[in-house]
Order: C-alpha cells, then structure tokens, then sequence
C-alpha cells in the first residue's frame, strides 16, 4: 500500500486554497495537506485586497469555506513560514511544499517627487481600508483633490473609496477606525491617470461600470481623450471585455454630468512625470499630454499640464516579497518555476518537491478566478511526480509531528475552527449595529478570538 503524501501549501489566499482543494480531491494518490499561514486569519486578498464595497466578491469565501470545511486539509494560521519555520525544516516534514504567498508590496514608480509626503502606494491606503492589521490604523485625508495614478481595477478600489463618503462605507465591513478616518475625508475631486488611450486601460466592465452606482460620485471622462489607432481597433475586436471598457468610457464622456457632490474624472493620455511638492509636501502631479503611436504604444507630445492635488495614489501594481531558503526572480518579483514547478533560478533545473502556484507564480496579474486553473496546472505536475516517484519521503511521518514542532516552539498557531471563532465573533460585532461583520484588526484579539472564545456549537 502506498503512503500518503503530506503537502504543506503556504499563503491561504486564493491560490493556496484551490490547491489544496486539487490536491485533496486529487485520485492518483491519498494526500493530506497542511494550509500554513502567516494571518491569523484565512483568505488572503480576498479578505485584504478586495474591496469592502464588493461585496459579491467577498462572497466567494463563501465558496472557499467548503473547501476548508473538507476533512484531510488542515488549516495552521499565524505561522510566518520562512521565519517561524524554515523551508528547510517544512521539507522535513512533508514530501512536496507549495508556495501561494501572492503579493502585498507596491510596485515602485520612479518618477521626481514621488517620495513627498502625501504621496502613498495604493497597497498601504488598500491595507489600511480593509483593516490589515499590518497595516496603519488612521489615515490622514484633508486632501480636497487626489491623484490616483494607474488604470487598473485597483486604482478604481482607491479612486471609488476616496470618492464615496464615510457613511456610504458604514455599512460595509469597515471597522471603527477604518470609518472615522474616512468619515473625516475632505476628496471632493479624484483624478484618476492613465498614459495611454481606452483601449489600452486595464479596467474590468464592470468594475468601471459600477463607479457610476454611487449616487455621491459623478464619474467624468473628456471626450477629448477618446482616441484610437488601428492597434487599439484590433485590440477591441480581438477583446469583447476591451471592447466593452471602450464603451463604457465613451458614454461617460457623451452624457449629461450627474448632480453630485464629488466628482471623479478619468484622464487617459496623461503620462505622470513628477509629483510637485513644498516644503515637502505633495502640492501637484505634472503630466505630460501623450498621443498614439499607430501600434497602442504612446508617444509624448511635449504638452505638460499640472493639476494642483494634495495626495497622489500610485496603484501601478502590486510585487511579491521572497521567501528565505526560496529561489527568487529580482526582476520579475516571482519564484522562477516552469509551469509551477519550481526553479533554482529563471531557465534553469527543477527543485525537487518545491511548487509553487498564484500570484508568487505569475506575477500580480489576474482575477481570484484566474487562480483556480493555475491551481490546476501546478497540482497536475506534483501529483505526476509523486506517481513517478520523484519525491522524497520526509523524515518525520504522522499529522502530530508539526504540531508538536509549534507547540515546541511556543507558537500560538491559529486554526480552521479558530477561523469560527473569528468569523461568529466579527458577525456579532456587525450585527449589533445592523450590517454583516465588522472586521476585528488587532493581531492579538484575532488571535485571541480564534484561540480562546468557546467553541461554535
Ligand atoms: C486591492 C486589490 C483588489 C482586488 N479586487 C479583486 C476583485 O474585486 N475581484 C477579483 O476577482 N480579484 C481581485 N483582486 C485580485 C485577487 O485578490 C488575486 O487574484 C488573488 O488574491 C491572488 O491570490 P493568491 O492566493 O495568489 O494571493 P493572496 O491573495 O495574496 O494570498 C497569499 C496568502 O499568502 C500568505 N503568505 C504570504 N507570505 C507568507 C509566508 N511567508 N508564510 C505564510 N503565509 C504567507 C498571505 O498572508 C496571504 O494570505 C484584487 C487584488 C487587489 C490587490
């Protein structure tokens, strides 16, 4: 009879948690994993990216629950894996590790000025909001007009949530200090840039379609900046979502203004060259007027334009942080791997039993759908190797051997019934004051909850 194979998975977000699913499910070979994760909760983005007024999106933990719900995965949260446990000593304790850590750094943009005060990466105002406990508590937002650098849907997150009012978010999950932070916020204009044309944004339809639903935001496009070249043509008639963007941008800019009182105006064809500032402070963004080349690239027209702001958001991209004991692409920020196999370095030989799958594996790029099917193709190859043999068997064998590792270690490790004990209490919280849940953000009282509140009956 063939013993079980024991995978350690690392980061339960998205990608780890179809993964384990895959591999649970998997009928080549008996596997039982171990979700190692490094918050006292579950969920990864989709509990600290997504943002709070999405929440059909948030929803799909909903989904993932089932999963974790499943006997032969076991959930062990609180654990920083690379720090509390080497990848070394994980490799001791399990035939395959799978690395789904995602990303939570903000790209860099180098551009003058760009390290002014008042000048924020998407990523920490997205932590803040959505109540990272890593992240700040309060957030300073006298800004009367904002930049927000960046056409993707997570500068739509940071443009729609400085655009609505404190009261809009109440009834979200936002917890206290998230609302009087954002009850004080002064944004009457957001401007969101973009250096190429419509067809070039990276929007999604219908996030871009639902800024329009707050009955506070007026959403603004200058039909000046509705241009295409025959790149640009091709790229809506290869891309019905493109295509779809391209119009909901051009009615935004044909229609009647709405009677709002913040207005929220998309620039596409100004490319950021510097943020200007006094005495150190962010006093402007200076753009430069850019037209199309013919191939949806952009070329600078030497027009400049300084639109005076007092905070400037770059939502230009997430990064991934490496793991110790874990190769690591420098340049493309993601562990190099051939199709999730992981690599001693980019083009190079297979790491025997190290996998990797998510955002660490294809780059900030894509939709919590999106992970599902990379799930698949990393699982696909380590079960196939299992089958052939490749993998080693670890040293020490049982489901107690880890556990005793952490306990050894005094780690007060978290725990999928823990995830119980948070959620009920995070529910209770929201239904005294009517909405959902309302999100706990102090790392020791999420700990505390998943480890000391009676257990849910
Ligand atoms: C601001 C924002 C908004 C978004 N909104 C949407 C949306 O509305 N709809 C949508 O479909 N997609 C959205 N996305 C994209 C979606 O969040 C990603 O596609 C998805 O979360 C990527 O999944 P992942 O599992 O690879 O990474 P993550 O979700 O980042 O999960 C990685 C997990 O690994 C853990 N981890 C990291 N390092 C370690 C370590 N050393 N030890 C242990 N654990 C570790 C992390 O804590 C985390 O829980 C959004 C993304 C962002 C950034």
């Amino acid at each position: 009879m063939t013993t079980p194979l024991r995978v350690a998975v690392i980061g339960a977000g998205p990608a780890g948690i179809y993964a384990s699913d895959l591999l649970i499910r998997n009928e080549e070979r008996e596997v039982f994993v171990d979700l190692f994760e490094q918050m006292p909760a579950p969920f990864g983005l989709i509990r600290y990216g997504v943002a709070p007024d999405h929440p059909r999106i948030k929803g799909i933990v909903k989904s993932l629950h089932n999963v974790l719900d499943k006997p032969r995965l076991r959930l062990l949260g609180n654990i920083e894996i690379g720090k509390d446990i080497t990848v070394e000593e994980l490799r001791d304790y399990y035939d395959a590790v799978v690395f789904s850590t995602g990303a939570v750094a903000d790209r860099d943009l180098n551009i003058p000025g760009i390290e002014a005060e008042g000048s924020f990466g998407a990523g920490e105002f997205v932590g803040f909001y959505d109540g990272n406990p890593r992240f700040e508590r309060s957030w300073d937002l006298s800004a009367q007009s904002v930049a927000v650098i960046g056409v993707g849907n997570v500068g739509l997150d940071v443009a729609r949530i400085l655009a609505k009012t404190g009261d809009e978010l109440k009834v979200t999950e936002i917890s206290d200090n998230v609302y009087d932070s954002l009850k004080e916020n002064k944004a009457t204009e957001v401007h969101v840039f973009g250096r190429r044309g419509p067809a070039q944004v990276k929007f999604t339809p219908q996030e871009l379609k639902e800024l329009d639903h707050s009955p506070t935001i007026n959403v603004v496009v200058d039909p000046e900046d509705i241009d295409y070249d025959g790149a640009s043509e091709e790229a809506r008639r290869a891309s019905k979502s493109q295509d779809l963007v391209c119009q909901i941008l051009e009615q935004y800019a044909i229609r009647e203004p709405k009677d709002a009182p913040h207005t929220l105006q998309i620039h596409l064809f100004e490319n950021p060259v510097e943020v200007l500032q006094k005495d150190g402070k962010v006093v402007g963004l200076r753009t430069e007027r850019t037209s199309l080349d013919g191939n949806g690239g952009v070329n600078g027209t030497g027009e400049f334009k300084d639109w005076p702001v007092q905070a400037v958001y770059r939502a230009v991209g997430y990064k991934s942080d490496p793991i110790d004991g874990v190769p690591f692409d420098e340049n493309k920020h993601v562990i190099p791997n051939d199709g999730g196999h992981v690599l001693t370095a980019p083009g190079a030989e297979p790491v025997p039993g190290l996998y990797a799958t998510g955002w660490i594996k294809r780059g900030p790029i894509g939709l919590i759908g999106n992970t599902k099917s990379d799930a698949k193709e990393t699982t696909d190859i380590l079960i196939k190797d299992a089958v052939a043999g490749v993998l080693e068997a670890p040293k020490h064998q049982g489901e107690e051997a880890i556990i005793e590792l952490l306990d050894s270690r005094n780690i007060p490790f978290t725990t999928w019934e823990g995830w119980y004990k948070l959620d009920a209490a995070e529910r209770a919280l929201g239904e005294a004051e009517g909405r959902e849940r309302k999100k706990i953000v102090d790392w020791e009282e999420m700990v505390r909850q998943a480890r000391e509140a009676p257990a849910i009956v």
